[in-house]
C-alpha cells in the first residue's frame, strides 16, 4: 500500500504504520525517526534540526524535502510505503505530489486519525520510547509500561521520555499541527484521496485503513 498518516503527534500514526507494515511488508517511513536518528548521530542535518525539534516547531520544509527525495527513490519503498509525519505542510504536500508524479506512482489512501486532545494530551505526556535509535519501541507508563527500571522490553536498552514530549513542547506542536499540517486534511479531501478515521484503538484504526483500500480497489 502507498499511504500517508495524517494526524495530530499522539494520534498513533507510529503504532498503526508498525502494524500495516507487519501486514503487507510496506516500510514505515517516519521523517521523525530519521531526524531523531540524524541528532542522535550528530550528522549536519541532526545539528540543525535539533533546535527546531526540541523547541516543538517544524523543520524547515527543504531540509524534509532532501530527506524525502531520497528515501521514496531506494528500493525498499517499491513494495509500498506508509508516510508517517509526512507531509506536514502545505508546501511539503505539494513537492511530494510533484515528486511522486516524477517516479510515476499513485498513493491510495490519506488515512486522517482524528483522535480528541485530551487523550492525545494523556498518551504523549504518558509515553515512553526506547533510546536505541534502531529499535525506537514505544510504551506507556499505564497501559503498556516498559520492563523493571524503565528497560525497553526487546532490546533492554533503556527507554526515555522524549525532550519534544513535555507539556510545554506537546502544547507548542499542537498548536503547529493545527496551523500547519491541519490544513492538509481539506486538501487531500478535494484530491478524492481522505479517509477519516475516528477510532481510538490502533487496530480499529488499521481495520478502517485495510477496509478503505479494499473499497478503492
Ligand atoms: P514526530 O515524531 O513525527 O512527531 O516528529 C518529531 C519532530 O520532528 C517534529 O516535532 C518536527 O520538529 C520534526 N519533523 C518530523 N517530521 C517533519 C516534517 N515532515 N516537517 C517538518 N518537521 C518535521
Amino acid at each position: 500500500m502507498r499511504i500517508i498518516l495524517l494526524g495530530a503527534p499522539g494520534a498513533g500514526k507510529g503504532t498503526v504504520a508498525k502494524l500495516l507494515t507487519a501486514f503487507d511488508g510496506s516500510v514505515q517511513i517516519s521523517t521523525g525517526d530519521i531526524l531523531r536518528g540524524a541528532v542522535k548521530a550528530g550528522t549536519p542535518l541532526g545539528k540543525e534540526a535539533k533546535g527546531y525539534m526540541d523547541s516543538g516547531g517544524l523543520v524547515p520544509d527543504s531540509l524534509i524535502m532532501g530527506i524525502m527525495e531520497q528515501r521514496l527513490q531506494e528500493k525498499d519503498c517499491q513494495g509500498g510505503f506508509l508516510l508517517d509525519g509526512f507531509p506536514r505542510t502545505i508546501p511539503q504536500a505539494d513537492e511530494l505530489g510533484k515528486l511522486l508524479a516524477k517516479l510515476n506512482i499513485k498513493l491510495d489512501l490519506v488515512a486522517n486519525i482524528d483522535v480528541p486532545r485530551d487523550v492525545i494530551l494523556d498518551r504523549l505526556t504518558t509515553r515512553r520510547t526506547c533510546s536505541n535509535t534502531s529499535c525506537q519501541e514505544i510504551y506507556n507508563v499505564k497501559s503498556n509500561p516498559p520492563a523493571p527500571g524503565d528497560k525497553c522490553k526487546k532490546c533492554g536498552s533503556p527507554t526515555i521520555q522524549r525532550a519534544d514530549e513535555t507539556v510545554e513542547a506537546i502544547s507548542k506542536r499542537l498548536d503547529v499541527y493545527n496551523e500547519k499540517t491541519a490544513p492538509l486534511i481539506g486538501y487531500y479531501d478535494k484530491k478524492g484521496l481522505l479517509l477519516t478515521i475516528k477510532e481510538t484503538s490502533s487496530d480499529g484504526v488499521v481495520n478502517a485503513i485495510k477496509n478503505g483500500i479494499a473499497a478503492k480497489k
